[in-house]
């Protein structure tokens, strides 16, 4: 069996690790890989190999940093496919939907190419006579990024091109269920020409993330996940006295407005809804309809949802892939059945799909709940499946009440073609990521990703703008060069 190992200092190595977990290919439904599982001493063996690189590479210059960041950048391109073969035979998902995540996290790689421009300071001339003021920012040292099964190589892409290009040296923990897509990385990292030991890779499960979070020489944290472990990762390395950022889970509602065009609203709810089997932070899985808006889009989406082709990932013609394990399978199907339970009408019903030469697979087909309340459990769990609940509204305000009233904010979209009704929902929504007949709004590169309340624990939002300030720390110095010797002023110093 393949055994997929750590990368630390420049090379794979097994470390002290003996546990090792499966890796499956969910439309096989067979396990294909072991991946290894850390001992906090192989996390102390990253850390300190990283803590040694950090000495040269923030001193590095810019172009040099730059160069590197471009090599990358044309590894990357030119293997695209590549990755996101392995990336679907990890996770399910269709090649061309992986080759878009692989695109947008190459978009962040672009960004952090500009960084010389991004890490320029601010310069203040003569506030006082004879004194100039100036700040700028340094990278924070060692920082680690841990990640989610569901984008193995975009959600690390917001962390560690910004990091990197930053002066910062980088430890990636990707999730045990796809950890590939990261060795792969490492290796374009190499033949880039990073530094050893300013990219590294450990692979492992709760033991591994301990170790980050506890361990001295790590000065920050990303995080993207479930809010529960989310909100235990914020707790745990802030009262470690790190920087944090950890981005938790979703409940994406979509309004639909009575003036929305139906096909327009229903065929892009279906693809947000459903693309990547539902398993994005950023899919639509509730829609708000309002009035009589809510009758006249389930007759196409009932239509829409079952033209959804269910395949294998590796299949051209498949829409969309299995879901990642046996349990995430069995747990999207048993909130189904409580959708159902509690009154839900399930108009299409993607249970027990069987696709043919797959029936092994961890298959679930696109399923649609209409009547769904906001004390049901498929309405009050995020369901990370190909699951769109559909609750009816009287009012755009009502329907505006409903996606406050939920804990989470990471993303929402409107469908309608009144701008006043438009303007309404972004100004009064609280959320952080709005689209405005855009059903997945995920910012580009150089605006900054993040939702509210309980989908992010932290002060900033990652990659873009935030991701800058997120991997630095600022200093402003003071400086006089005296012609003449001043009398030194016990008082607070001013300005004259
Ligand atoms: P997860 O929270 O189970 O795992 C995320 C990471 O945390 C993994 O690396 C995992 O190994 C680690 N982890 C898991 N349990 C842990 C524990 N008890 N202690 C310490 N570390 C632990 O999430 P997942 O199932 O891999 O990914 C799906 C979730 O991620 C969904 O909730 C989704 O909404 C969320 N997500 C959010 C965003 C966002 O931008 N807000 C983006 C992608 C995914």
């Amino acid at each position: 069996m393949r055994l997929i190992t750590h990368w630390i200092d420049g090379k794979s190595t097994e470390g002290d690790s003996t546990r090792r977990g499966p890796v499956f290919n969910p439309a096989l439904g067979s396990q294909q890989a072991e991946v290894l599982l850390a001992e906090s001493s192989d996390v102390d063996r990253a850390v300190q190999a990283a803590g040694r690189a950090f000495e040269d590479w923030s001193e590095s210059s810019f172009s040099r940093r730059s160069q590197v960041l471009f090599a990358f950048r044309e590894l990357l391109h030119a293997r695209k496919r590549e990755l996101a073969e392995l990336i679907t035979d990890e996770h399910g998902k269709v090649v061309s939907d992986a080759e878009g995540e692989v695109q947008r996290g190459l978009e962040v790689v672009e960004y952090a190419c500009g960084i010389p421009s991004l890490l320029k300071g601010d310069y203040s001339d003569q506030v006082a006579s004879n004194v100039d003021s100036f700040s700028f920012r340094q990278p924070l040292g060692v920082v680690a990024g841990i990640t989610p099964f569901n984008f193995p190589a975009m959600v690390p892409m917001w962390m560690y091109p910004v990091a990197i290009a930053a002066g910062n040296c980088f430890i990636l923990k990707p999730s045990e269920r796809d950890p590939s897509a990261a060795l792969f990385v490492a290796e374009l990292w190499a033949e880039a020409g990073l530094p050893d030991a300013v990219f590294n890779v450990i692979q492992g499960d709760k033991v591994a993330v301990d170790g980050l979070l506890d361990h001295p020489g790590v000065a920050a944290v990303s995080f993207v996940g479930s809010t529960p472990i989310a909100r235990y990762i914020h707790g745990r390395a802030t009262a470690n006295g790190k920087r944090v950022q950890a981005l938790g889970g979703a409940k994406n509602h979509a309004i639909v407005l009575p003036d929305a065009d139906p096909e327009y609203a229903s065929t892009h709810l279906a693809a947000a809804a459903f693309g990547s089997a539902g398993e994005r932070c950023m899919a639509i899985s509730a829609a708000v309809t309002v009035g009589v808006a809510g009758d006249v889009l389930m007759e196409v989406l009932d239509h829409q949802s079952r033209e959804v082709r269910v395949g294998s990932g590796r299949d051209p013609s498949s829409d969309m892939g299995p879901v990642i394990t046996p349990q995430a399978r069995d747990r999207i199907v048993s909130l189904i059945d409580s959708g159902e339970q509690q009154g839900g009408n399930v108009r299409v019903d993607g249970r027990g799909i069987k696709v043919p030469d797959y029936e092994n697979g961890f298959f679930v087909g696109p399923t649609v709940i209409d009547h769904v309340s906001t004390d049901m459990d498929v309405y009050t769990n995020e369901i990370f499946g190909p699951v769109l609940s559909v609750v009816r509204a009287e009012t755009v305000d009502d329907a505006i009440d409903v996606i406050n009233a939920n804990p989470y904010g990471n993303g929402t979209a409107i469908f309608t073609s009144d701008g006043g009704a438009a303007r309404k929902f972004m100004r009064k929504v609280k959320v952080g990521m709005i689209g405005i007949n855009v059903p997945v709004p995920v910012p580009m590169a150089y605006h900054s990703f993040g939702g509210w309340k309980d989908s992010l624990f932290g002060e900033h939002h990652i990659h873009g703008p935030d991701g800058v300030r997120f991997y630095t720390r600022g200093k402003v110095v003071t400086s006089r060069w005296p012609e003449i010797h001043h009398r030194a002023s016990f008082d607070m110093p001013t300005a004259t």
